[in-house]
């Protein structure tokens, strides 16, 4: 613990990051001692250590694990890339001496497949590259080249921040813009950001912000595009948006898994800070590789220093959120398009978009594509229109066979679909939603079957356990998903109770890539076509 700080139980995480960091692993002494010092009962230290996928906890008496780890991503984009043949390779090759995990995505699905050699990614990695690089003694990514605070100043950067703060810019004209634009929120689930700000803004003093930058949806990538190349973009929406709706204190939650930007984003939050001393604090928290701290309410269960399990609702973090205080919760991506609206106007923005959709959408496009990486193009655009116009067609040697619209959680559609248009609102007849834009494309030479069983193991590794339907629901479903012909009335069924009865989005969404097999690709599983499927 920081000297003369006193310590606080809600950056419990944060003290298990250094902790491990420090010695390697998590010890039960040292948890025990922690829990000392944060007045905390152990049984709290002890679950919170336990439930996060990145603490490594060693119980008394056994042996703490290698001190190097290697991470192999087995996600969509990386498993068609053979990440789990590389994970295996691996194993072997480096020996005893090294731990070698499979993990769930790790955001860089455009660069597949994906190793990370303590925290140094190796793109497009192959077995001899992550060996060299073990060997090296590599162990941290460098710096991404992004725009710091000084350039972004001298380009015209927050000048619309200074505008709000003198007063000389009316909030409500911003709000506004913002309404007027049709700016929903990026992060998957598309509520008005507009009525999002009016609403918090409503609600008594203090108000509190959490900043999602947990991206975890396999196949999204578009927050460290933006975070590693403008990251003062969004801080100024970040800052504008605190300003207008009267907020008290910001925390950013980021994932533990891009700790580059972290470090970025601690030296240019510094900067910002010196430049205006009487910013709200803010606070930037590290995530410890659990996707469902994507889910708002388990962040900020996570931000207080809890088990990232999602609450139930009502009430709602816009009047019960982070520290029991109305809380304003945005994905990164919403805040980064603020100035951009508010100075270009929301006609600019709403101008865009195609096939009847209205503005812009950054599309993280990964797999069987020629060049995969973050599109920003319109609403609406079709597949087809993404793949051609954007991403230099399919691979050679891969015909276009199917795609998922919005990463793990979003469901599949066949290449007969791909014309529909991409947006909110637009997939829901296929039972299939856009969610953070994450695209995945694959191919003749992938089996729907097999992503769809990927997807679902992803879910049941990440579900909190804490309600039924979707801790048991997604393990069983991983296991009838093996069978070679599918049950497809027991697997409908298990999927609409998973759908109605678990508490959050990740169970409620898991069921949607088996669901697209059954409807779209039932000649994978030896299941009947149904009626008006394509
Ligand atoms: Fe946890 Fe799954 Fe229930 Fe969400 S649906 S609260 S992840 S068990």
């Amino acid at each position: 613990l920081d000297a003369g700080i006193i310590p606080r139980a809600d950056r419990l995480i944060e003290y298990l990051h250094r902790l491990q960091d420090a010695h390697g692993a998590l010890h039960a002494d040292h948890l025990a001692a922690l829990a000392e010092a944060l007045k905390l009962a152990r049984a709290e230290v002890f679950e919170v250590a336990t439930f996060y996928h990145h603490f490594d906890f060693v119980p008394a008496g056994e042996a703490a694990p290698p001190a190097l780890t290697v991470r192999v991503c087995d996600s969509l984009g990386c498993a068609m890339a053979g990440g789990a043949e590389l994970a295996a390779t691996l194993a072997s090759r480096l020996g005893a001496d090294v731990r070698v995990q499979r993990v769930p995505c790790v955001g860089r699905c455009d660069s597949a497949p994906v190793a990370v050699v303590g925290q140094q990614p190796v793109l497009n990695a192959d077995a001899d590259k992550v060996a060299a690089v073990v060997a090296s003694g590599e162990r941290e990514e460098a710096a991404p080249v992004a725009i710091r605070f000084d350039a972004y100043r001298a380009a015209g950067g927050y000048k619309l921040w200074e505008a709000i703060r003198s007063g000389e810019c009316d909030p409500e004209a911003i709000v506004q813009a913002l309404d007027g634009a049709g700016l929903r929120g990026l992060g998957g689930a598309g509520f008005p950001a507009a009525r999002k700000w009016r609403t918090v803004a409503a609600q008594p003093a203090p108000r509190n912000m959490a900043v999602n930058i947990d991206e975890g949806e396999p196949g999204t990538f578009k927050d460290r595009h933006y975070l590693a190349t403008d990251p003062h973009r969004f801080i100024e929406g970040m800052l504008i948006a605190a300003r207008v709706v009267g907020i008290a204190g910001i925390w950013i939650y980021i994932r533990d898994e891009y700790p580059a930007l972290r470090r970025l984003l601690a030296e240019e939050l510094d900067r910002v800070r010196a430049e205006w001393p009487d910013l709200p604090p803010i606070e930037l928290r590290r995530g410890a590789g659990a996707y469902v701290c994507g889910e708002e309410s388990a962040m900020i269960e996570s931000i207080e220093g809890k088990r990232g399990m999602p609450r139930l609702r009502p009430p709602y973090v816009a009047e019960v959120g982070l520290f029991g205080r109305p809380t304003l919760e945005h994905n990164l991506e919403t805040l980064w398009w603020v100035r951009d609206i508010v100075e270009r106007g929301a006609d600019w923005f709403a101008r865009h978009g195609r096939n009847g959709r209205k503005g812009l959408r950054s599309f993280s496009v990964s797999g069987r594509v020629a060049k995969p990486g973050v599109v920003v193009t319109d609403a609406g655009v079709t597949l087809r229109e993404l793949v051609d116009e954007h991403c230099g067609g399919m691979l050679p040697g891969h015909e276009l066979y199917g795609y998922f619209p919005g990463g793990a959680s979003g469901g599949m559609l066949p290449a007969s679909l791909a014309d529909v248009p991409l947006d909110f609102d637009t997939l829901a007849p296929y039972g299939c939603f856009i969610g953070s834009a994450a695209i995945v494309v694959f191919s003749q030479h992938d089996k729907a079957r097999l992503l769809a069983e990927n997807a679902m193991e992803f879910f049941a590794h990440e579900s909190c356990g804490q309600c039924t339907p979707c801790r048991v629901g997604t393990a069983k479903a991983a296991e009838l998903m093996k069978q070679p012909v599918w049950d497809a009335e027991l697997l409908t069924e298990l999927g609409t109770t998973m759908m109605d009865a678990s508490i959050c989005g990740l169970g409620q969404a898991a069921p949607n890539p088996m669901q697209s097999v059954l409807r779209f690709f039932p000649q994978e599983v030896g299941a009947a076509k149904e009626e008006g499927a394509a």
